[in-house]
């Protein structure tokens, strides 16, 4: 797939001549190329933006929450077809793909259009009217990991608020986005109202995170990126909404059953090979239990046998490059010389498929609670377990991270669950293997970001706040 830049409602060359060529991470073969934007094309989006704002923030929140929501069946249309396109350039295995990728960018869109239909967008204050807005003009950028769903999270709730966006899709996985530009440019969106730009983060990002045009700046990505993003945004006091890292905890009380528990886990840190930011990377057990979720962890992760991605039989595919599989494989020699014990996997590269950047999973025990390991993002299928003494120290060795994403809580005793769950200083807890709900808020406590997304959540994030005194 090849694509130009998509600005003012047309596909539109770059001012540059650079390409970037995207490779498929099972097969190591191009599969695509798209342009590496300029700063003048960033230039060009944020004023196709800025020309649309005036218009579609006047469309009323019905008219907007239409849309979204046909942009919603336009992608369960071509869920198949996406899924495709998606699994070649990021090697989520298809069936995982197809649900928790595309399904999930549809579940981002119409939450966000349910929630624009319900929002209170006026009300009454004592003798005041309170009015919400749209902000303006947003600038997106985001990550390859889910590269339908961080782009529709945004998307929804800034379109259905009212503001015109420029999304700057990741280099490492792009085509997505193409897809996406065509479903919107099929849906009928007003021309300027979506622009798209591809690129290097460093040239382009950075151009649009800092373009004087642009009123809000909503990153997802590294903690290291977003740190730079609220540098480039300070100088124009933009609005910044940053998701970040994670290093989340699944805490298993000393009741919980551990059968249902520890396979769980396992495939909350597996899910995407791993390459998720919620990703359940550290398990907490109780030390006299630590034995028996050793062996189920082990016998769990058995069942992830990395594979060519597009076979449905498939759990784990590759890592989505080189140098994010020898960022994985670096963190494994790491753990090893840090004194974790290695119950499965290896700090070599899978061996089972011909090509691609295949990692085998691995399950570390012993893990102190302060190794890098046990501390750091690795973005790959790697869990830690820790063992404890008491729930107390469970909790604190769960907040003791610079993050605060997820986490899960396991008991037998919902109500102890719950009391737990309160006490982790992060955003979403499964407790007792809760299901996942979209129109839930999604984001970080400390440096895993500002700012919450999904449903009403998100849309909040989008509009400026004012007062009529009458
Ligand atoms: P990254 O931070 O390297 O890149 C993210 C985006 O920022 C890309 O589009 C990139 O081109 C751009 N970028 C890079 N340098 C930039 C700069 N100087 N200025 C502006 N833009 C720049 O992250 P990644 O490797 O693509 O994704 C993995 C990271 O994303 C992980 O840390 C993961 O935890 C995080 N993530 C967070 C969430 C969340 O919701 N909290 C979700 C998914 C991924």
């Amino acid at each position: 797939m090849t694509a130009d830049l998509y600005l003012d409602g047309a596909w539109t060359s770059s001012t540059g001549t650079e390409r970037v060529t995207v490779l498929n991470p099972a097969t190591e073969e191009p599969v695509g190329d798209v342009p590496a934007g300029t700063s003048e094309d960033v230039d060009r989006a944020v004023h196709a933006a800025r020309r649309a704002f005036e218009g579609w923030a006047e469309t009323g929140p019905g008219e907007r929450a239409k849309l979204v929501a046909r942009l919603a069946d336009e992608l369960e249309r071509r869920q198949d077809e996406i899924t495709d396109i998606l699994v070649s350039e990021v090697g989520t295995p298809r069936r995982v793909a197809r649900w928790a990728q595309v399904g999930l960018g549809i579940v981002d869109l119409r939450e966000a259009s349910a929630a624009a239909t319900e929002f209170a967008w006026e009300e009454k204050l004592r003798n005041s009217l309170i009015i919400r807005e749209p902000i303006g003009v947003v600038g997106a950028i985001t990550p390859w990991n889910y590269p339908l769903h961080q782009i529709t999270a945004k998307i929804g709730a800034a379109l259905s608020a009212g503001c015109t966006v420029v999304v700057k899709a990741s280099e490492v996985a792009p085509l997505t986005a193409i897809a996406l530009a065509r479903s919107i440019d099929a849906v009928g969106f007003p021309p300027g109202v979506f622009n798209l730009v591809h690129g290097y983060g460093p040239v382009v990002g950075e151009a649009l995170a800092r373009h004087p045009d642009v009123d809000m700046v909503s990153f997802t990505g590294s903690t290291v990126v977003g740190r730079r993003i609220l540098e480039l945004a300070a100088p124009t006091v933009k609005r910044v909404a940053l998701e970040l890292g994670g290093k989340s905890a699944s805490v298993v009380l000393d009741d919980a059953d551990l059968s249902v528990a520890v396979p769980h886990t396992v495939r909350a840190s597996y899910l995407n090979g791993g390459q998720s930011c919620n990703a359940q990377t550290r398990m907490l057990v109780p030390r006299s239990k630590l034995a028996e979720a050793e062996e189920l962890a082990a016998s769990a992760a058995a069942k992830y046998v990395p594979g060519d991605p597009t076979d449905d039989g498939t759990r784990l595919g590759p890592m989505v490059n080189a140098s994010q599989r020898d960022r994985v494989l670096g963190y494994v020699r790491q753990g090893i010389e840090d004194g974790a014990r290695l119950l499965t996997g290896s700090a070599e590269p899978s061996k089972r498929n011909p090509r691609g950047y295949f990692v085998e999973p691995v399950v570390f025990s012993d893990v102190d609670p302060q190794a890098r390991i046990a501390q750091e993002e690795i973005f790959g299928p790697v869990l830690s377990i820790i063992a404890y003494d008491t729930e107390a120290e469970a909790v604190a060795i769960a907040n003791d991270t610079q993050y605060g994403l997820a986490g899960a809580v396991w008991s037998a005793d919902d109500e102890r669950a719950q009391r737990v769950a309160r006490r982790l200083r992060a955003t979403q807890i499964e407790v007792n293997g809760g299901k996942f709900n979209g129109a839930a808020p999604f984001g970080g406590y400390k440096q895993s970001g500002l700012g919450r997304e999904g449903g009403a959540f998100g849309l909040a994030e989008f509009v400026e706040i004012k007062s009529l005194q009458l």
